[in-house]
C-alpha cells in the first residue's frame, strides 16, 4: 500500500513486507520512505494549513461525522485487516474498530466546542478599562507517531482531535502494522483537502526522528515505548510534545476483595491482545491470606482461554506481534523461574504464540515485573497488608494506571490517593479506558493527556486579545 502525501499516492524504491504473525504470510508491502519524502510530507502538510483554517467548525465537524459513517460501513473490513497484521482475535479487533468510531464521533462533536473565554483584566493591577478574551488557535502541523498494538484507535486519538481544532497531520504508523491506519487515512482524504492528512511509512529512527527534529512540525504526539519517548523528548526542541508511553500497571487484591471479580479483571487485564496493552495488568499484588484461593481460581479461568487462528471467532488468545516478541517473553518468564518463581499454568511458546501464563511467588526485583513485559503473563506477588501492597505498587519507574480490589472504601481511598498513577480504578482492573476520559501516565509513563477534549487542549495555543476601551 502506498503512502498518501498531499493527496497523492507515493511509493519508494525500498519496500518492506507486512507479515501476518499467525502464519508468516506476506499481507502487503509498504514503502520505506527516506528524508526527501519526509520533507515532501512536511511541505504538503504546511501548504494545506490554510485550507483547514478557512473551513468553518460546522463543516469540519460534518466532515468528521461523514468519516464516522464510512468507518461504520467498513467495520468488518477494518477489523479483519487489524487481525491480519497484528494477530489480534477478530472479536477484539471489532471492539477496536467500534471504539475508533466512538473516538472519531467525540472529535466530530468537539470540533464545535473550541471555545475561548473572556478575561477580567480589571482583576489585576491597572487592568481597568479593557475588554479581553482568549482564542484557541491551531498549532499548525501535528506529527502523529504511533505503536503496533492498537494502531487504529490510538492513531485516531491523535488525528481526529488534531483536525477537529484545524491542524494538518502527518501520520507515521508502526512499521509492523501500518495498513489499517493507512486505509483509514484514505477515508479522511476523501473528505478533507489534499495535504490535511498525510501518511509516511519507514523506520522510526529515520523518518520518525526527522519529523521530531523538524522546525516545520509544530507538535509531536507520540504513543509508544519509554525508550523512544525519552529520545523524542530530548530531540523535539521548541515544539509541543505529548508522550503516551509504556506501563507496568499494578492490580492490588486485598483480603476482603471479591475474588471472582478480581480474577475476571486479570483475565481481561493480563491476556487481552495477548498482553500487549500499555495499561495491561502487569503486576498482581495479592494479600497472602487469599493468595492460594486467588491463584487456584485464576488458573482455572486462564485455562479456559482458546489459543488459535485469530480470524476464528472462538479464539480468545491470538499471537504476539512477532516470533521475536514471543521469544523475548519466553526468556523473561524463564529467567523469573530460575530465580524462584513458579509457573502455575502456561509457560510454553509456539512460534509467535505464547500460552496464557500464571506465575506465582514473583518477587519485585525480577525483570519480569521491573520492566514492562509485553505478553500474556499474570505474575503474582504475595504481600502482607495494604502498606506493603502500596509500597510495591509504587516501586516502579512507570505510573500509567492501577486497579485496587477491596470492599473497604477507606482502604480503597487510601490506595487511590497513595498510588502514583494517572488513573486508579477501584474494583476494576487498570485495563479500562473510555475514549473521552483524560488518559495519560505519571512518571516514565508519559507527559500530557489524551481523551479528545484533553488532546484538543494540547493541540491548540491560546491567544489573548485585549481591547483598551479607555
Ligand atoms: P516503539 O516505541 O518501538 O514504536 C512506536 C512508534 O515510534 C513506531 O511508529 C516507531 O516506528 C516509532 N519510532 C521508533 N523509533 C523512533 C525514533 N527514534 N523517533 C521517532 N519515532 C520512532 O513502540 P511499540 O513497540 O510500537 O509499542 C509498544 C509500546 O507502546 C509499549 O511500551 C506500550 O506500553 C506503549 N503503548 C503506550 C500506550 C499509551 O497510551 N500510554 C498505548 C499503547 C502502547
Amino acid at each position: 500500500m502506498d503512502m498518501l502525501i498531499g493527496g497523492k499516492h507515493i511509493s519508494s524504491d525500498d519496500l518492506e513486507d507486512v507479515i501476518n504473525p499467525y502464519n508468516g504470510e506476506v499481507i502487503d508491502t509498504i514503502p520505506i520512505a527516506h528524508l526527501q519524502t519526509a520533507n515532501l510530507a512536511i511541505g504538503e502538510a504546511n501548504n494545506a494549513k490554510e485550507s483547514l483554517v478557512e473551513m468553518s467548525a460546522f463543516k469540519v465537524s460534518n466532515k468528521l461525522f461523514n468519516v464516522v459513517e464510512k468507518l461504520k460501513d467498513n467495520r468488518e473490513d477494518f477489523a479483519e485487516q487489524l487481525t491480519l497484521e497484528i494477530g489480534k482475535p477478530i472479536n477484539e479487533s471489532l471492539v477496536e474498530v467500534d471504539r475508533s468510531i466512538e473516538t472519531l464521533k467525540l472529535a466530530a462533536e468537539e470540533a464545535k466546542r473550541i471555545y475561548g473565554e473572556s478575561v477580567p483584566l480589571d482583576a489585576g493591577l491597572n487592568g481597568k478599562g479593557f475588554f479581553a478574551f482568549t482564542q484557541r488557535l491551531p498549532l499548525g502541523v501535528v506529527a502523529a507517531i504511533t505503536p503496533f498494538n492498537y494502531p487504529l484507535n490510538l492513531t485516531i486519538h491523535k488525528i481526529a482531535p488534531a483536525i477537529a481544532c484545524k491542524n494538518t497531520v502527518i501520520v507515521k504508523p508502526p512499521t509492523e502494522a501500518p495498513l489499517t491506519v493507512m486505509k483509514f487515512c484514505e477515508l479522511l482524504n476523501e473528505e478533507f483537502p489534499d495535504g490535511v492528512v498525510n501518511t509516511i511509512t519507514g523506520y522510526g529512527s529515520e523518518v520518525g526522528d526527522y519529523l521530531v527534529c523538524s522546525p516545520d512540525i509544530d507538535k509531536v504526539s507520540f504513543t509508544g515505548s519509554v525508550t523512544t519517548g525519552l529520545m523524542i523528548s530530548q530531540k523535539a526542541g521548541m515544539k509541543k510534545v505529548t508522550l503516551e508511553l509504556g506501563g507496568n500497571d499494578p492490580m492490588i487484591v486485598l483480603k476482603d476483595a471479591d475474588i471472582d471479580k478480581a480474577v475476571k479483571g486479570v483475565i481481561n487485564g493480563a491476556f487481552l491482545n495477548a498482553g500487549q496493552v500499555c495499561m495491561g495488568v502487569k503486576r498482581i499484588i495479592v494479600e497472602d491470606e487469599i493468595a492460594d484461593e486467588f491463584a487456584e481460581k485464576l488458573v482455572g479461568e486462564t485455562e479456559k482461554l482458546v489459543m488459535g487462528n485469530p480470524l476464528d471467532v472462538k479464539t480468545t488468545l491470538g499471537t504476539l506481534i512477532s516470533e521475536k516478541a514471543a521469544i523475548h517473553v519466553e526468556q523473561t518468564v524463564n529467567n523469573a523461574v530460575q530465580k524462584g518463581a513458579e509457573i502455575l499454568t502456561g509457560g510454553v511458546r509456539e512460534g509467535a504464540f505464547y500460552q496464557a501464563t500464571v506465575i506465582d511467588n514473583v518477587t519485585p526485583d525480577m525483570d519480569l515485573v521491573v520492566r514492562e513485559t509485553f505478553g500474556p503473563v499474570a505474575p503474582i506477588i504475595r504481600v502482607n497488608g495494604v502498606e506493603e501492597a502500596i509500597e510495591i505498587a509504587n516501586d516502579t519507574d512507570y505510573g500509567l494506571q492501577a486497579g485496587v480490589f477491596t470492599n473497604d472504601y477507606s482502604l480503597a481511598m487510601k490506595c487511590a490517593q497513595e498510588i502514583e498513577a494517572g488513573t486508579v480504578f477501584v474494583n476494576k482492573q487498570s485495563t479500562f479506558r473510555t475514549d473521552n476520559m483524560p488518559f495519560g501516565g505519571f512518571k516514565n509513563s508519559g507527559v500530557g493527556k489524551e481523551g479528545i477534549k484533553y488532546a484538543v487542549d494540547d493541540m491548540t495555543r491560546m491567544k489573548l486579545i485585549g481591547l483598551n476601551l479607555r
